[in-house]
């Protein structure tokens, strides 16, 4: 089976690494042809359903989850559908459109979105895709560990948390190179600790509601799986401010050159804000996790939110 995703590039960031005196590297999964590292997991289970004989792909996801579903099944020449909430950006349903697979709109709040998908996935040959709680999303999140893994010499990996499909794919990818002794600090908005949450109160705690700009960090509880890792190994889970994900988007745009959602931002912000969970690691491996719901405009607009211009008359 050849793969749907990319070996991502491997980027050192001169400028952090000068200016916080350490190595600090980054993993380009924003170059991922779905704009995301989600391509890594779902296009490894799309990919063995297919190969079981699926016909029909169904994925509830206004977001990165469901338009690299839509990759992954045209590439497999599977009919997809995505179902997307009423909420969802015209612009991401025709993104979706435009490269083959059907958009359904369904639902005010996901779990709405999400029930619709299950009944439609009770009709034979059509499978269920989760956007991050599943075995194989988790087995093909950890191939970028598997990618990294003797190439590069890092202390700890810094990544950032919706629902914990890439947390526990980064564990997973650890383990199974025999990095397990390897920290990970995983990065959440305050407004999306879906993972800091449960890690204080010792139990898998369900957070009210979602009050972060980082969408794609919106999941209210993480996969059991990701909780589970953070009791087996060490994970470090910290918060950062809408404000300080989305001055670390603006800063990495003027660094390297590219966008990323503030879902990213919060992974990066770990190193621009320098916190001090850092302070004891000298080679810290970012994971960029990318994301399409972003552009110049509403970058702007989320500057002008969080750093207006100062008057300075
Ligand atoms: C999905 C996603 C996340 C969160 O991943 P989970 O597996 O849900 O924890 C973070 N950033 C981006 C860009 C994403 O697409």
């Amino acid at each position: 089976m050849t793969q749907l995703h990319i070996s991502t590039p491997l980027l050192e960031h001169r400028r952090l690494s000068a200016s916080l005196s350490r190595s600090v590297w980054l993993k380009m999964e924003n170059t991922q042809p779905s704009g995301s590292f989600k391509l890594r997991g779902i296009g490894l289970m799309c990919q063995r359903a297919a190969a079981n004989g699926a016909r029909h792909f169904v994925c509830p996801s206004g977001g990165n989850a469901g338009f690299a579903a839509a990759v992954a099944g045209v590439a497999l020449h599977v009919q997809t559908t995505i179902l997307v909430p009423q909420t969802t950006h015209e612009s991401v349903r025709a993104a979706i459109r435009a490269i083959g697979a059907t958009v359904i709109v369904e639902g005010g709040v996901w779990d709405e979105t999400n029930q619709a998908a299950l009944r439609l996935c009770e009709q034979p040959g059509t499978v269920y895709i989760p956007p991050f709680d599943h075995a194989d999303i988790w087995d093909g999140n950890a191939t970028l560990i598997d990618e990294v893994a003797g190439k590069l010499d890092f202390d700890v990996v810094i990544c950032s948390v919706g629902g914990g499909g890439l947390l526990s794919g980064i564990a997973l990818g650890l383990e199974r190179n025999g990095l397990g002794h390897i920290p990970i600090i995983a990065s959440e908005t305050e407004g999306a600790a879906s993972l800091h949450a449960p890690v204080q109160a010792g139990e898998l705690v369900t957070l009210p509601a979602i009050t972060s700009i980082a969408s794609t960090l919106g999941a209210r509880k993480v996969a059991q799986q990701a909780f589970d890792w953070t009791r087996r190994r060490t994970v470090h889970a910290v918060t950062v401010s809408d404000a300080q994900a989305v001055q670390a988007c603006l800063d990495f745009a003027d660094d390297m050159l590219a966008l990323v959602e503030p879902a990213c931002g919060a992974a990066l912000a770990v190193a621009y804000q320098n916190l001090p969970v850092l302070a004891e690691y000298k080679k810290p491996l970012i994971v960029v996790c990318g994301g399409i719901a972003v552009d110049l405009g509403k970058l702007q607009a989320w500057k002008n939110q969080f750093h207006p211009a100062v008057n300075t008359d």
